[in-house]
């Protein structure tokens, strides 16, 4: 389904229509080899709630952002490479159905589609890909996602102590590690995940006892039998470092994404019989 494609006038079109709608925000997306399979809005649930987001399917990368003008303008441009995606379908909720998750080890998020069909286009599409890749890479499916983040709604109170009840002044904070909804008290420490940033990461109470335990063990088993009950060399974790910096990075404010989409999906290759498929 990709190789028709491939090297031809309608696909560099496609892709220069999308780098033009993401213009200076956006990265340059024609590669040789690079084929646009699809594209259509999906709903992205949001740590704030769910928002349209146009998603674009290559052979080898997921590309995403906020909708500005529907074709015309999108910003906040994100960019997964398939061959760490995995995929898994999520039960539906009071107010979404048609989800699954878009799993990375950096990032995993909820999204979903306006009907069961597109949830099936997407997700065989996607699936697809990700095979293809992994085997023209020789990698093997990653098995480490990073956890979602629960939405703020989900919780008015701290979802570790239990007791702190949030308001405009008592702010929600993200666990890195488990994604829970936690008060500031109960986030004060950070641990370096190396897999998500460069630098130590807000993490819950309870995991960091889990990753200062679980390093400690990793370092006792390096340092083979070493003595026990020697102290253990917390390098990769810091307590109470600096507050702040909690800020969602997908948290766009701008793009609300109004307007109507007459398609919401639409995917280019031949052979398959596309619920949506229009030229
Ligand atoms: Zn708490
Ligand atoms: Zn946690």
């Amino acid at each position: 389904m990709v190789d028709h494609l491939a090297n031809t006038e309608i696909n560099s079109q496609r892709i220069a229509a999308v780098e033009s709608c993401f213009g200076a925000s956006g990265q340059p997306l024609a590669l040789l080899g690079r084929v646009l399979l699809g594209e259509g809005v999906l709903t992205k649930e949001c740590r704030k709630k769910a928002k349209p987001r146009i998603f674009f399917l290559f052979n080898d990368i997921l590309v995403y952002g906020s909708i500005v003008l529907n074709k015309r303008k999108y910003r906040s441009q994100h960019i997964i490479p398939l061959e760490e995606v995995t995929l898994e379908l999520l039960p539906e909720t009071l107010q979404a159905k048609n989800r699954w998750m878009i799993k990375t080890a950096k990032k995993s998020f909820v999204v979903s589609a306006a009907s069961a069909t597109e949830r099936q286009e997407w997700i065989s599409h996607i699936e697809e890909c990700v095979r293809r890749q992994l085997r023209a890479t020789g990698r093997s499916p990653s098995t480490e996602h990073a956890a979602p983040w629960i939405p703020d709604k989900a919780t008015d109170i701290c979802m570790r102590c239990t007791q702190t009840r949030f308001s405009a002044l008592t702010r929600r904070h993200h666990c890195r590690k488990c994604g829970f909804v936690v008060c500031a008290e109960c986030s004060r420490q950070r641990f370096l995940l190396p897999r998500l940033s460069p630098k130590p990461v807000r993490v819950c109470s309870l995991c960091y006892r889990e990753l200062a335990a679980q390093q400690r063990q990793e370092e006792a088993e390096e340092q083979g039998a070493g003595s026990p009950g020697q102290p253990a060399h917390l390098a990769r974790a810091i307590c109470g470092a600096s507050s702040g910096d909690d800020d969602d990075s997908d948290e766009d404010k701008e793009g609300s994404g109004d307007g109507d989409w007459s398609s919401r999906v639409e995917f280019y290759s031949s052979g398959v019989a596309w619920s949506a498929f229009h030229s």
